[in-house]
């Protein structure tokens, strides 16, 4: 619910409001906007005492959120949030963020050589897997605190901000130590205590939508972390799971507009795990950045064909320098801004 005071109430009419809120069991929540003066009502039910609060000096109206989601909502926080990465924003403009970078941490070199690659052709993130959540338990995965040590110099050679996966609770502050931004994984998005552990980090975090969920569902993953008070969270749509299996997921490209209308946050789209393979990246990325989304999330590889995880939808290097070059053409027609380009 939303209570919506008189722009001329007075602080002690807020207060009022407030100490009423908490009296009866909710939590209330001061949300500061350049256009209204509201009180966020968070629990379960808050109907309840709508009336009541209503009647209070200085309300103008209560209104309920027509979403299960909250926080999270356009209606609670019309204003688009803007999430800084390490000095770089996703969302609330026409800035438009690439981090890319291999799906897992292989090595040292592999590492360094492709975040050197993806700084010079303009990228502004930089994204590897230290942690991987692989489907099978024999499948590689990921060099763990090694992963975290390379990541960490990668970021230092090339200056460039660092998202990686947190896999569970206990490793959320390793992790976190070392990450610019925690990213939760698609086969985590409803790991509710891991979205809590994330959310009290502080940290920005990268929330992939769960392979078989709704938007609503998604948006609910998000309300977790918002719930403990972080709302730096950045959306990722990386394709869903469908019946068609000749794509590895399929990329709902109509959840950017979508989400953008219902809630706050930034959106960026993977074109990678949505296509599952690299001779369909471009053009889903060209489709995402069309879609107007925040950002994209692309795999890239300096040999993929030897790649230890999701090789087959790496890009190239030479294949994500020649893509930057065209997303920045493209972001030009859409008066849309790349960050951080190199050219
Ligand atoms: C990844 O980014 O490498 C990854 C495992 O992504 P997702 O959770 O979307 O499959
Ligand atoms: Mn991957």
């Amino acid at each position: 619910m939303l209570i919506l005071m008189h722009r001329q109430a007075t602080r002690e009419d807020v207060a009022n409001v407030v100490a009423h809120v908490r009296e009866r069991g909710y939590q209330p929540v001061e949300l500061p906007g350049t256009d209204r003066l509201a009180i966020g009502v968070l629990g379960s039910n808050p109907s309840r005492i709508r009336d009541a609060v209503a009647a209070l000096p200085g309300v103008v109206e209560a209104i309920p959120v027509s979403k299960p989601f909250k926080q999270v909502a356009r209606e609670w926080h019309p204003e688009p949030t803007v999430v800084t990465v390490g000095g770089v924003r996703f969302g609330g403009g026409p800035a438009f963020v690439v981090a890319a970078g291999p799906c897992a941490v292989e090595s040292r070199e592999q590492m360094v050589q492709t975040a050197e690659a993806v700084a010079a052709a303009g990228a502004s993130v930089l994204r590897g897997g230290a942690f991987k959540p692989r489907t099978s338990p024999y499948a590689f995965r990921g060099l763990g605190d090694e992963g975290l040590r390379i990541l960490q110099e990668a970021r230092e050679r090339t200056g460039l901000p660092v998202v990686t996966e947190v896999l569970t609770p206990g490793d959320v502050e390793r992790v976190a130590e070392v990450a610019d931004m925690l990213q939760v994984g698609t086969r985590n998005a409803q790991n509710f205590s891991l979205l809590e552990a994330v959310g009290d980090t502080g940290k920005p975090i990268l929330l992939k939508r769960g392979l078989s969920n709704t938007v609503e569902e998604w948006l609910l993953s998000a309300e977790y972390v918002l719930s403990r008070g972080n709302a730096n969270v950045v959306l990722c749509e990386r394709g869903i799971r469908t019946f068609e299996t000749a794509t590895r997921n399929t990329l709902d490209l109509s959840a950017v507009p979508l989400v953008q209308s219902l809630s706050h946050l930034p959106v960026v789209v993977d074109p990678s795990h949505a296509t599952g393979h690299r001779h369909l990246v471009r053009s889903m990325a060209r489709a995402g950045l069309a879609a107007g989304a925040d950002g994209l999330i692309i795999e890239v590889h300096p040999h993929p064909d030897e790649a230890l995880s999701d090789g087959p939808q790496s890009l190239t290097l030479q294949m994500f320098a020649e893509l930057m070059e065209e997303l920045r053409r493209l972001a030009r027609a859409l008066d849309r801004e790349m960050v951080g380009a190199a050219h």
